[in-house]
């Protein structure tokens, strides 16, 4: 076996349809000592199916971006693969010249802290996997030039793991030039950083992608201070091409349509005037299609609330109660403190004022309500300059949700160097105030208590067996007894242990 000459893949972490609930994807990063790597894998990451040659039939959006991009760019088929990470040995031999892996996660950073410093049991799942895959057999024995992207990548910075090339930003323009460079034996940087690639240029995808997944934009223009500057400028992918990349996928199996962008209502304007014209024009055509369901990826609380009508049209023309009983999307709420929000976020709830803030969550919260909209929402904690006060009001935004069906995940600042934050120190344990502990014992309460319910919608996207929804609830449930245990000191303002 020779190998492909360029081979891309992920570990088993990132290569999983997740039982068509992207959310069990979360549990990555649980740590590896909670349960054995057989049952974690049945209950929350089954691989994808693999094609006989062992290339993999489902694989992340981005990693498909990057394939269609080389095969666009001059490299055959024969040269680039897609590889499942249980078929490495089919994938990977002496002419392998580059490995490109793509990660949300590698080193299990995102939610590592808050996980590590709750329940301290060690290192989570993600992690491992990476840590196993880029130790592979075949990587170690051929040597191909390693070269790890996606939103994860950052994570490696400053990391000796053995991985030769950071790649930063999108991937289209640049990687199939570095690939070249690494074949003719050129010197290159340890971080490479990739350039923004026009709406119209974002390439259409030659396999499925996970999750039904269908990129229609990227880039957001509002700019908050620990966001990465690599999605500043907005662009908006033509409808034609987002409905290839959907009907690519609906061909393959999936039953579902996930649309992705920074902020979904954002579709087709410049950004502080959605055009709502073409965001119905959008779901009517995907609706079209014909999935069993349609759910966005992310949108901003003040593009809703700016046109609270667009998202009822949306609910319709989606037919959320008829068709579909829910749809989801992941927001960010980030911080109750206006004053905080001034500091870090400033246009974040154009065109109102960050003043307007709180009321502005209540607003969409009610609206999500009304229209059985489920939100997933991230909050940030630790952010350079946030005092006692400026948490407190963070948790009476998050008590003033408690009736509401969701999720709310705190997460403790991360800084990413290239942000305008720079190298400011992150936030951990040491740092927390009581408060802190506060707030993440009432986003646990919250969660726990909407998890049946959540599960219980959930199936409609799920295609999971009865045993392993069944395992879930049992799983739910000992996760409920276990939480319980850490959520009544963190309420108090104590640390978890
Ligand atoms: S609203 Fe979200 S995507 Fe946009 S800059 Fe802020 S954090 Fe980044």
């Amino acid at each position: 076996m020779s190998g492909k000459r360029i081979v891309l893949t992920s570990d088993r972490t990132m290569m999983s349809s997740y039982h068509g609930g992207v959310l069990l994807g979360f549990a990555a990063t649980m740590p590896r000592s909670v349960m054995p790597d057989r049952i974690f894998h049945w209950l929350f990451c089954p691989p994808v199916p693999a094609d006989p040659d062992g290339s993999a039939r489902f694989a992340p959006c981005g990693m498909r971006k990057v394939e269609a991009s080389l095969l666009e760019a001059g490299f055959s088929e024969e040269e680039v693969m897609v590889a499942h990470p249980d078929h490495l040995d089919r994938a990977i031999g002496p002419d392998t010249e580059v490995v490109g892996i793509t990660h949300d996660d590698p080193l299990g950073k995102i939610a590592l802290r808050e996980i590590e410093e709750i329940i301290n049991r060690g290192i989570p799942h993600n992690r491992y996997r990476f840590l196993e895959l880029i130790n592979h057999p075949r990587i170690r024995r051929y040597r191909p030039r390693i070269v790890v992207g996606g939103n994860g990548a950052w994570e490696l910075k400053g990391e000796e793991v053995g991985v030769d090339h950071i790649f930063l930003g999108e991937g289209e323009n640049e990687f199939p030039r570095i690939c070249r460079a690494i074949s003719s034996g050129e010197e290159l940087p340890r971080v490479i950083q990739g350039s923004a690639v026009s709406g119209g240029d974002i390439p259409v995808n030659r396999g499925a992608s996970i999750a039904g997944l269908v990129e229609i934009g990227r880039g957001c223009w509002r700019g908050c201070a620990f966001c990465s500057p690599t999605m500043r400028s907005l662009r908006h992918r033509p409808l034609e091409r987002i409905l290839q990349d959907a009907r690519l996928n609906l061909d393959a199996g999936s039953r579902d349509v996930l649309l992705h962008s920074e902020d979904v209502f954002t579709y087709g304007s410049q950004g502080l005037r959605p055009a709502p014209d073409k965001v119905l024009k959008l779901f009517e055509e995907v609706k079209r299609l014909k999935p069993a369901t349609i759910d966005v990826s992310h949108l901003s609380l003040a593009t809703v609330h700016q046109n609270m009508d667009l998202l009822r049209q949306v609910s319709r023309v989606v037919g959320i109660g008829s068709d579909q009983q829910y749809m989801s999307a992941w927001i960010g709420i980030e911080t109750g403190s206006c004053r905080i929000l001034e500091m870090h976020m400033p246009r974040k709830a154009l065109p109102k004022t960050t003043a307007n803030w709180p009321e502005m969550v209540r607003d969409c919260y009610a609206l999500f309500d009304e229209q059985r909209w489920l939100p997933v929402a991230s909050l940030v904690l630790g952010l350079p300059g946030e005092e006692e006060e400026d948490v407190a009001s963070t948790i009476d935004l998050v008590e003033s949700l408690k009736g509401y069906t969701g999720l709310i995940l705190p997460l403790f600042f991360s800084p990413m160097s290239e942000t305008r934050l720079g190298a400011v120190r992150g936030f951990g344990r040491q740092q927390a105030l009581p408060e802190h502990w506060e707030l993440v014992g009432l986003c646990m309460e919250y969660n726990l208590r909407h998890l049946k319910t959540l599960h219980r919608l959930y199936r409609e996207r799920m295609t999971a067996s009865p045993a392993v929804h069944l395992a879930l609830k049992v799983v739910n449930l000992a996760a409920d007894r276990v939480l319980h245990r850490y959520l009544n000191r963190m309420k108090q303002g104590q640390p978890p242990n």
